[in-house]
């Protein structure tokens, strides 16, 4: 009887460990395999060469180095950011972006193929959630951008965001899975510190995280200082309204300590007046946290407009104590706002 193979990239340490167990394989060959698959970049596993010829053959039976075809690849040359379009095997795309900062090259990944949150100045989320990524295809987006980094005879990546298309939390168990293999010293091996998820705000997951990953980042994607504002550009604020998220990032921050990223897009004439600074001010005031004002890639399908406040925004914040930072534009030559591409390509394709 024929085993079904499956992807050798679906797998953290853990599992992969009791999976080879059952195989009749050694425990310590998935350190082997690890340690050949995510540092040595090796694609076969013929080039594992200290793995017994038996146990390569059992491994080949069981399991395959599958890839995403990259479609399109977009430099903006004036700073380096690279967007990739990648095809999944249902023929799906999905966006992963690639940016150079000072301390090194950071990745924005995706976790979903569309969204359902439907905030309404996201270009993902003029596209529908089709489904959910595997933990093959989280994984395969950092492995394909550090080939490519690599051919091109730069270091690897040291950071990631996972803020592309897609609501991370809605996709939990296949995250942490990918956020394993991610943080292990046998694996990618990305410190928790250099890791960010962004969430609009569901809140159970928020405080899984917390217990799960206390040392990574949390970001959330708040854009609003009230209510009414929330209810009206992000639908999820009427299942969790802004005091239950507060709540719940309390509690994320008794668990962890860490200073929460608190991300806040600036739309002209809507959220970025002094009474909104003021009102985000004082929401705030119980967590630790900074804000990353962030300026508006406008996207044909709405209304919304870049605001040209941030600066005396910021200076609000200030005068309440709250830090911020004004986000420098990046990438706006090749279609910056998340999930404009892929949303420009599915638009022609399906
Ligand atoms: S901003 Fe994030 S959560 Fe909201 S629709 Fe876009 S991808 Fe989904």
């Amino acid at each position: 009887m024929l085993t079904e193979k499956t992807s050798i990239y679906s797998y953290d340490l853990n599992s992969l460990e009791t999976k080879l167990i059952s195989l009749g394989l050694k425990k310590f060959n998935a350190k082997q395999i690890f340690q050949w698959i995510y540092q040595k970049h090796v694609q076969d596993f013929d080039s594992m060469t200290n793995i017994a010829k038996s146990s390569i053959e059992i491994l080949k039976q069981n399991f395959i180095f599958n890839n995403l075809k990259i479609i399109k690849t977009l430099i903006d040359d004036r700073d380096e950011t690279t967007k990739f379009l990648f095809e999944l095997k249902d023929k799906r795309v999905i966006e992963t972006v690639l940016m150079k900062f000072d301390y090194g090259y950071s990745i924005c990944v995706s976790s979903q193929i569309g969204c359902n949150m439907g905030c309404k100045f996201c270009a993902s989320g003029l596209l529908k959630k089709i489904r959910s990524l595997s933990v093959d295809e989280f994984v395969l987006q950092i492995v394909n951008v550090n080939r490519y980094l690599i051919t091109n005879n730069k270091p690897c990546i040291t950071n990631l965001v996972c803020m592309g298309i897609g609501e991370p939390f809605d996709n939990y168990d296949n995250l942490k899975q990918f956020l394993s293999i991610l943080n292990d010293p046998f694996g990618i091996g990305l410190g928790a510190r250099h890791i960010t998820v962004s969430t609009c705000g569901l809140i159970d997951k928020i405080v899984q995280f917390g217990k799960d990953f206390p040392q990574m980042n949390l970001a959330i994607s708040l854009h609003a200082p009230n209510d009414d504002l929330r209810n009206k550009i992000m639908p999820v604020n009427h299942a969790y309204p802004l005091d239950v998220l507060i709540k719940a990032l309390i509690e994320y921050q008794k668990i962890t300590k860490n200073r929460i990223g608190i991300e806040y897009i600036l739309l002209k004439d809507l959220n970025d007046t002094p009474e909104c600074a003021k009102q985000l001010s004082k929401l705030l005031k119980p967590i630790y946290c900074y804000i990353n004002l962030i300026r508006y890639n406008e996207v044909a399908e709405n209304e919304f407009k870049t605001s040209t406040k941030a600066n005396d925004f910021s200076k609000i914040l200030a005068s309440n104590n709250i830090i911020s930072t004004i986000r420098l534009e990046r990438g706006s030559k090749i279609a910056a706002a998340c999930g404009q591409l892929r949303a420009n390509y599915e638009k022609d394709k399906f």
